[in-house]
């Protein structure tokens, strides 16, 4: 499907602004490898006119800044872009569709939680309005203290290109919510749908320099946007890799940060489940959004009694999975996001195959798509556990299969890795699913389901996974300092440290 992409600048206080340095970088459509378009490669110039517009906006007139505006206030914009988004939910399921290559059915979903996030902060931004003045009850009766939950400043906002809109709406609609003023840089691999996200700022008339879209290389416009000495707050979703630098600059100016990091999920399925059920959501905690998914489950712990039966219901699934373009309908895998992503899974899959692995299903590009970056979904057993598929993050639709003969080892198992994002447990025993979900060192366990994320619920990682905390009542404290105001109420009575003068 051919998809006019608009051409836009960088959206900066308000106003399309092409970059200082006027560079440009060609948007790739995954699963055609055509140009559709570019967008602009922002530079440090950019992002010091970007922060200065976010910190103007921030504190601009003594008591009409957005800082200083109640909840309430701040809500009706969230609901109103919420309505927007909802308006124009076409538009943007086909942008993201085209740069992302996610399946549009996949799209449809990502679109309605950006609507829907929007609309969950607008609540959270009312409740923070009761929270203010949050007495706090102290040993002596002379002294009284409330706490203020304030906005952090402004925000630095980084994220990737597998949820391009979702993932900068977790970091937007809690910032907003909070009185922050924010700078976002999207993914350069994918920010179609958050550039046009300017346009629906402006037409809820969201004051300007509140929000400012830079697009751009990492390099170019996330480093100078980590050390930018006027920041308050870096918040980063993306690789492990890049998180570690971020959180070494941000360590310069001792600045706060939260990361949102990689994956190496297990899922655990004992003998007792339904297997066909088992098997669609093991499949489907892999392969969905074509396998990138920083909590993809994708190193499979099976009990040994029913491994042969349950990989053989894995491979019947994969069978069926529709791989096309992502617009086809009842497409359920598309291409991975770039000839970069795709040519490191198949290293990984070539190097496995070294390690002694057995690719039991797929393992190479579809026969019948010559183009796109597509791969077959794919099953590995054999596995060690020192071999690299399972140990590092492929980022693509790889399952590798283990099995296990006891909980114990199980367990030990699941959380013998460096990351700790995510997990699953499959079993009747609904008290065994208790204890798993105790044991497992991650943030987030599924119980007979896998990849389910509500906006209610917290989201982040521990271990090499990150940490912090965005969603929920959790995702708008990351943009609140607490600041405590003790009083003496005793009128001039003497405080009597020190003799009279
Ligand atoms: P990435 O780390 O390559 O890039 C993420 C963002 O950081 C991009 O916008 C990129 O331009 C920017 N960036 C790159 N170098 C930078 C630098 N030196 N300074 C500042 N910014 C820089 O990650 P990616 O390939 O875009 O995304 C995939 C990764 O994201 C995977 O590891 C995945 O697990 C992770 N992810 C995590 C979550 C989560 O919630 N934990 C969600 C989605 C994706």
């Amino acid at each position: 499907m051919s998809i006019p992409i608009p051409s836009r600048q960088l959206f900066i206080d308000g106003e399309w602004r092409e970059p200082i340095k006027k560079n440009r970088i060609p948007i790739i459509n995954p699963s055609t490898e055509e140009i559709i378009g570019d967008i602009p490669n922002a530079t440090a110039e950019d992002v010091e006119i970007a922060v200065s517009a976010a910190r103007r906006a921030l504190k601009r007139n003594k008591g009409r800044d957005w800082a200083a505006t109640s909840g309430a206030h701040r809500a009706k914009y969230l609901r109103a872009i919420a309505a927007k988004i909802t308006e124009r939910k076409d538009h943007f399921v086909k942008l993201e569709t085209i740069d992302s290559g996610k399946p549009m059915d996949e799209a449809v979903l990502d679109i309605d939680d950006v609507a829907s996030c929007f609309e969950y902060f607008a609540g959270q931004a009312e409740a923070l309005d009761a929270k203010q003045k949050y007495p706090v009850a102290l040993p002596m009766d002379r002294f009284k203290c409330h706490v203020l939950r304030e906005p952090i400043g402004v925000v630095g906002l980084i994220t990737p290109w597998n949820y391009p809109l979702l993932m900068a709406t977790w970091k937007i609609a809690p910032a907003l919510a909070a009185g922050c003023t924010a700078v976002l840089k999207p993914s350069e691999l994918a920010s179609v749908t958050c550039l046009e996200f300017g346009e629906v700022c402006n037409e809820v008339g969201l004051p300007p320099g509140v929000l400012n879209i830079l697009t751009g290389l990492g390099p170019d416009v996330g480093a100078p946007l980590v050390s930018h000495p006027d920041v308050d707050k870096i918040a980063f979703t993306g690789s492990s890799a890049t998180g570690s630098k971020i959180m070494a600059s941000a360590a310069q100016l001792v600045r706060p940060v939260t990361l949102e990091l990689g994956g190496k999920s297990p899922i655990i399925v004992f003998d007792d489940v339904n297997l066909d059920t088992a098997a669609e959501w093991t499949i489907f905690g892999c392969f969905w959004t074509n396998g990138q998914i920083c909590s993809a489950t994708s190193r499979l712990l099976v009990h040994e009694s029913i491994a042969a039966e349950f990989i053989d219901k894995l491979v019947k699934w994969s069978e069926k999975i529709k791989i096309s373009d992502p617009f086809e309908e009842g497409c359920r895998l598309g291409p991975v996001i770039s000839k970069g992503q795709y040519d490191k899974i198949m290293k990984y899959i070539s190097n496995a195959k070294s390690e002694g692995a057995t690719i039991l299903y797929g393992g190479s590009r579809p026969e019948h798509l010559k183009k796109g970056y597509y791969i077959q979904p794919t099953i590995i057993t054999d596995i060690s556990t020192s071999m690299q598929i399972w140990r590092e993050e492929v980022f693509g639709p790889v399952l590798c299969v283990k099995t296990f003969s006891s909980e114990d080892e199980a367990i030990d198992l699941a959380n013998d890795t460096e990351y700790g994002l995510a997990a699953a447990v499959f079993s009747k025993d609904l008290e065994r699913c208790d204890r798993i979900s105790k044991a497992l060192e991650v943030g987030a366990v599924w119980v007979n389901c896998s990849q389910p994320c509500f906006t209610q619920a917290p989201w982040g990682g521990t271990k090499r996974s990150g940490f912090g905390r965005e969603l929920g009542e959790w995702g708008i404290e990351n943009y609140l300092n607490i600041k405590q105001v003790t009083r003496d109420i005793s009128t001039d009575e003497p405080w009597g440290w020190y003799k009279s003068p």
